[in-house]
């Protein structure tokens, strides 16, 4: 199995595995596990831009002080964790347009109970904060 370390902040290590295991879910290509190990299905296109929004999911866990598998199951938390993750991807892809995609996955897969226009808006505005 293929491993690589990121850093993030500078200093805190993410474990990267190239792997099917670990990710439940078709339609998902990466996950975060285990705090800080990021499993992305080898072979996938655009896989540098999904290593970008799990790494933020690590950042999340650093900054709660490994807290974040727990907020993550609160909707409030969970809807800015994932907002921040796809701004960050959808920087990465390079395309405003990606934000909109974005805010269906985040209103489609998350289980958060949420209007379109508050998906768009949240990820908007991270996007708009991160790209400056
Ligand atoms: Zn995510």
């Amino acid at each position: 199995m293929k491993m690589k370390v990121y850093w993030v902040y500078k200093i805190l290590p993410a474990f990267v595995f190239f792997t099917e295991r670990f990710i439940p879910k078709k339609y998902q290509v990466a996950v975060t596990r285990f705090f800080i190990c990021v499993f992305v299905r080898p072979n996938h296109i655009h896989q540098k831009c999904f290593i970008e929004h799990e790494l933020t999911h690590v950042k999340q866990t650093y900054r709660t002080l490994f807290l974040f598998p727990f907020l993550y199951l609160i909707p409030y938390f969970r809807f800015m964790f994932e907002a921040e993750a796809y701004a960050r991807q959808a920087i990465c892809f390079g395309k405003k347009e990606y934000v909109h995609w974005f805010a269906q996955e985040l209103i489609k897969h998350y289980n958060l109970n949420i209007s379109y226009k508050k998906a768009y808006n949240k990820i908007l505005n991270y996007y708009n904060r991160f790209r400056r």
